[in-house]
């Protein structure tokens, strides 16, 4: 398979299609799942279990009842039709981030593209350490590089669909030294491709400071970096102001989670999505333009509209419509939701 060189990809952004002009990139979501499999690997050969019904719905949709089944969607027919939901409601483009260890399918996202008009760019490299391949832990640093460097030039997964960005790069808590070597392969790999890079904090406050800090001490880029999940890490504003200090793009990707209640973390309290853009209305009138990007990262089947959650055109249908009861401007929403993302898509 032929490899794209930099000068071939500079100022272009890069579909599961082929590399496209970034003006036709639009509408965003900049953190998806569309076809993934988010079981632990321990239990993937296992029963999958209950499916998710309209009787289970609460439990599943809110993981209180966690069942394998729920988190494992593996058909293209039902991400089609939750893709062509979202392109009906004004999505034009999913940034869809399963990557390795969340079993990534680019010839499925392909198919996905084909029928349904919608642009999918696809992330590259490795998820958090619980759910990465056995045989990482003996791999190095500039073996990670190379891979992702791969992903993007070349192809991924064994296909010829090449990543339009790095991520979401997976931090646990505490932050493992497998998962540091990879963060770290990361930043070399934007280097080399000019890609932006898209991270996955762990559950912890302080977390997104500490792998910002990290990147500045290797001469990477905040603003070509975004900090995903912010909605369910960072609640206090001293915390939010100094990460959006350190220039990074904050991602509240949880739109459509409407509940408090956050099993992943029993000790906060989840903002529901009035909560989430009475954050970003704060970091905007601070002057942090060109810093926020907004998703719903769907990542199980009770979230999809097919098995009665909200499903990928929640944000277009019900989110733009709250933000203009809520005194966005037009021009504020068209920076979270089209500027920002295609800038970002951009390579440099
Ligand atoms: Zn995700």
């Amino acid at each position: 398979m032929a490899r794209l060189t930099r000068d071939e990809m500079r100022g272009k952004a890069q579909t599961v299609l082929g590399l496209v002009d970034p003006a036709v990139l639009g509408s965003t979501l900049m953190h998806e799942h569309l076809i993934w499999d988010i079981r632990p690997p321990t239990i993937r050969d296992r029963d999958p279990g209950v499916e998710p019904g309209l009787a289970n719905h609460w439990g599943m949709s809110s993981s209180t009842a966690a069942s394998p089944a729920n988190a494992w969607q593996p058909s293209v027919e039902v991400a089609t039709e939750a893709v062509a939901e979202a392109v009906a409601a004004g999505c034009e483009t999913i940034v869809e981030l399963s990557i390795g260890g969340l079993s990534p399918d680019p010839d499925g996202l392909v198919r996905v593209a084909r029928a349904t008009g919608c642009h999918i760019v696809m992330g590259c490299g490795h998820y958090v350490e619980d759910y990465q391949f056995p045989e990482n832990h003996t791999r190095s640093i500039d073996d990670f590089a190379a891979e992702m460097v791969a992903q993007v030039q070349e192809g991924m997964w064994g296909t010829q669909v090449r990543a339009g960005l790095i991520g979401e790069i997976g931090c646990q808590d505490a932050w493992t030294p497998l998962e540091r070597r990879v963060m770290e392969a990361a930043l070399i790999a934007q280097q080399e491709t000019g890609a932006a890079l898209t991270i996955h904090p762990a559950r912890r406050q302080d977390s997104p400071q500490e792998v910002m800090d990290f990147i500045a001490a290797r001469g990477g880029d905040p603003s070509r970096t975004i900090m995903d999940h912010i909605d369910r890490t960072v609640f206090d504003d001293d915390a939010l102001f100094r990460l959006a200090d350190t220039g990074v793009v904050l991602e509240w990707d949880l739109f459509g989670q409407e509940s408090s209640l956050y099993v992943h973390n029993l000790d906060i309290d989840m903002p529901n999505d009035a909560g989430r853009l009475r954050a970003i209305r704060k970091v905007l009138d601070r002057g942090h333009k060109g810093q926020v990007v907004i998703s719903h990262d769907i990542c199980h089947r009770a979230h999809m509209t097919r098995w009665g959650g909200w499903g990928y055109a929640h944000i277009h249908r019900t989110v733009l419509p709250l933000m203009r009861r809520r005194g966005f401007s037009e021009a504020e929403i068209q920076e979270i939701l089209v500027d920002t993302p295609r800038r970002l898509l951009t390579f440099a």
